[in-house]
């Protein structure tokens, strides 16, 4: 086996990612999965100093640490919700908001590598197999449920997303996986996570359903955020991305076994809406 190396570039100008060259930030998905071989790398390039940290106004550093947010009386009620209700309190030190947007799926097939559709095979076990804790949202090629809970309350929030070469629109950086391409992103190789920008909401809120009170991925998360006379929605655990509800729950095509996941999702809805009409 060849050795790891890392290196710590000076500058983002400096950053430059060949092919086997994996960026690490907290290291909480980066570290497990090269553990697995999920991930294969000769160079982890640590870019701890170089992406912003920290809470200025509506800015959020990709680097600021989930406990950092959590402690935060500046950002909007449902981000730390959301964030309070994500991992356990030793990841939540250790990861940080860029990488949590960009973690790897939790479908077990995809962990234990069985060659599935985003492994660049041919099928997805999930649909055929175990699939309990997956997606009644577009899911035909892969089933998998987007695990982020910052995410679905950044998109409920109307979030943009600064890079070291755009912006974006939260819900921009992420796409539902085809044939021709079975990433779950839309970030370039070398494209690096800078900064967060979350407008105020009026009100705001998150509701997670899961299989334990603490430190469980979500069955079913809902974020609502209200401002002036326009509410968003959207949803973690339900599709392979963050899912923004603009249709009815009615449009769901769940599995057999996700069916249960559309009534969770109802009831939530309902509760949030009605959580943020009063607030
Ligand atoms: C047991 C467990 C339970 C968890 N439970 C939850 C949960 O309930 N809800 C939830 O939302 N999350 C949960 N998580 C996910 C956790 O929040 C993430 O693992 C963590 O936030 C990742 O951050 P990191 O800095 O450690 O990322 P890393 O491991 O360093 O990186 C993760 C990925 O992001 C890339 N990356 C990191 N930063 C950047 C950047 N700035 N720009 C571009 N690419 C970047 C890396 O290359 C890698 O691909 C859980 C994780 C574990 C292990
Ligand atoms: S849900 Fe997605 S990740 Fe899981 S087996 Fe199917 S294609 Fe693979």
């Amino acid at each position: 086996m060849s050795e790891l190396r890392i290196v710590r570039p000076a500058s983002l100008a400096e950053l430059e990612l060949a092919p086997g060259s994996v960026l690490l930030a907290g290291g909480t998905e980066v570290v497990p999965q090269l553990r697995d071989r999920l991930l294969e790398a000769d160079t982890l390039v640590d870019i701890a100093a170089l992406v912003p940290k920290g809470i200025s106004g509506t800015r959020i550093g990709a680097g600021t640490t989930l406990a950092e947010l959590e402690g935060s009386t500046e950002i909007p009620a449902a981000l730390r919700e959301a964030v309070r209700l994500a991992a356990s309190p030793q990841l939540r030190n250790m990861g940080t908001v860029g990488g949590n947007l960009l973690q790897s799926t939790r479908c077990w097939y995809w962990r234990l590598a069985y060659p599935c559709h985003l492994h660049g095979g041919d099928r997805c076990h999930a649909r055929e197999g175990e699939h309990r804790e997956h997606a009644i949202f577009a899911n035909e090629l892969c089933a998998s449920a987007h695990p982020s809970d910052l995410a679905a309350a950044l998109l409920a929030l109307g979030a943009t997303v600064q890079t070291n070469r755009r912006q974006l629109q939260l819900g921009e950086l992420y796409r539902v996986p085809t044939k021709a391409s079975r990433s779950l992103t839309a970030l370039e190789p070398g494209e690096v996570l800078l900064e967060l920008d979350v407008p105020p909401a009026e009100a705001s809120v998150y509701l997670k359903a899961m299989d334990r009170k603490r430190w469980a991925f979500p069955l079913v998360g809902v974020a609502a955020a209200r401002r002036g006379s326009q509410t968003r929605v959207a949803l973690a655990g339900v599709a392979p991305v963050p899912w923004l509800l603009e249709g009815a729950l009615d449009d769901a095509t769940p599995l057999p076994g996700t069916a249960y996941k559309v009534e969770i999702a109802a009831a939530l809805v309902k509760r949030a809406l009605a959580t943020i009409a009063a607030a």
